[in-house]
């Protein structure tokens, strides 16, 4: 089924052209005296018809990557299983891509399927194909701004309009040649607040298990748009309302439905510094995620007669080798969570240098964070989260008095340098 093209000019669509980045307008005009195709496409028109700003531009066109890197001097070729031109301004960068078609007529060694999955897909077609072989009709908009004009091949404008997430073609044939778009499904329904086309919902339940086949590398990625995107946790009950949650996170609750307190507030309290700009880092996020397994397991280590620090460092390296086989989790992430794990015992150590040397570290604040939402779970630690917040606030006599062996500072030595602060 093909829909016919829809011409959408500016009164319609409202995009301003000062809104599209100068860099991108650069590349689609040197393309174009080139004498190729080439429009501005994906996600950032969508976000511009939605009034929200994007935070990349994406060109599509006629030229090859060679072609390309004719044409730009500073072009860098990159993918393999999907080739593209990178073109470099400053920092920002332009992610050029040739047409892709859609390969009807079988495979070559441009485009391979194995089982349905789509496994390579270099295959080039023309403007119309590549628009068709886009995940959801509202990312297949192409933007002309020698025009100003939007090039709608799939009617992905009307639904932009009615704010329905509609898989292009059929998609139980969309979700199996390539499973990740399951979750970017849920990824742009709940980012963008829409509503998703009862066909395109129909088979994600069922098929959620074909993400069992993906590269934990690739999954990876997509956590931390999931995550990371100001909305973790509506995304999270998404997720485990179809299904998507296990093959990604698998056996780490007992009813995902109901996460523990410390997992929702995480994602909550993620979601609150994004709003505020603050930083945010999915070590932390992964540290709630695993924290109930490596804590029981932990606990069993002591019981052994493990040191408490050692036995965390102990289950909290197997809780990350484990789930590493679904989703890869970078080092300098998973080094994080372990660091906040590995720090819980110590905060319980409230006198002398030790307690301040604590403070000092570079994992204290996310520890401390992440002491405060163990506390909700367990009303025991509450008091000790409380020592710790106080410290943070006091000026440094009092928090001297505070770590001294009776709490009050009588047997404190006097200190040689005056603590200015
Ligand atoms: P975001 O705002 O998260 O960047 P996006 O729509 O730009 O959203 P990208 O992953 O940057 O998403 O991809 C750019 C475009 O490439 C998409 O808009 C879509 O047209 C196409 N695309 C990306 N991933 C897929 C996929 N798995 N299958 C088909 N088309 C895809
Ligand atoms: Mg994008």
């Amino acid at each position: 089924m093909s829909t016919p093209t829809r011409i959408i000019d500016q009164d319609e669509h409202g995009i301003r052209p000062e809104k599209i980045s100068t860099n991108a307008r650069k590349v689609i005009e040197r393309l174009h005296q080139a004498g190729h195709l080439a429009y501005i496409v994906g996600g950032s028109i969508r976000d511009l018809v939605l009034g929200h700003d994007p935070k990349d531009f994406d060109v599509a066109t006629s030229a090859t990557p060679e072609e390309v890197a004719e044409v730009f001097r500073n072009a860098r070729l990159i993918g393999r299983r999907f080739r593209l031109a990178h073109v470099r301004f400053g920092r920002e960068v332009i992610e050029v891509a040739t047409f892709r078609g859609s390969g009807e007529g079988g495979e070559d060694e441009h485009r391979e399927l194995e089982a349905g999955r789509l496994v390579r897909d270099n295959v080039w077609g023309s403007e119309e194909e590549d628009a068709r072989r886009r995940d959801f009709t509202i990312n297949a908009l192409m933007y002309d701004p020698e025009t100003a004009t939007i090039r709608d091949h799939v009617g992905g404008y009307q639904d932009l309009v009615d704010r329905y997430l509609r898989l292009i073609g059929d998609p139980v044939t969309r979700y199996r040649e390539d499973p990740v778009r399951l979750l970017r499904a849920v990824r742009f329904m709940v980012k963008l607040d829409l509503k998703l086309e009862p066909e395109t919902a129909g088979p994600v339940v069922t098929m959620a298990p074909l993400l069992h086949d993906i590269p934990p590398a690739r999954l990876f990625d997509e956590i931390l748009k999931l995550f990371l995107g100001g909305r973790a946790w509506p995304t999270y009950q998404a997720l485990v309302k179809n299904n998507l949650w296990e093959p990604l996170f698998p056996g780490l609750f007992d009813d995902p439905s109901e996460p523990p307190v410390l997992v929702e507030q995480a994602m909550k309290n993620t979601d609150d510094r994004i709003a505020q700009g603050k930083p945010v880092t999915p070590g932390f996020l992964f540290a709630a995620f695993l924290w109930a397994k490596v804590e029981t397991r932990a606990e069993d280590l002591v019981a052994e007669g493990m040191a408490p620090v050692e036995a965390l460092a102990a289950a909290g390296e197997e809780a990350i080798v484990a789930q590493a086989r679904r989703v890869a989790i970078h080092r300098r992430f998973s080094t994080i969570a372990k660091e906040i794990w590995c720090m819980q015992p110590r905060f319980r150590k409230r006198r002398g240098k030790r307690a301040l040397k604590l403070m000092s570290e570079r994992r204290f604040r996310a520890a401390y964070d992440f002491l405060l939402l163990r506390a909700l779970e367990n009303p025991d630690l509450q008091e000790l989260a409380d020592f710790w917040t106080t410290i943070q606030e006091v000026d440094p006599d009092e928090r001297h008095k505070m770590v001294s062996p009776d709490g009050r500072g009588k047997r404190r030595r006097p200190r040689k340098r005056k603590v200015v602060n």
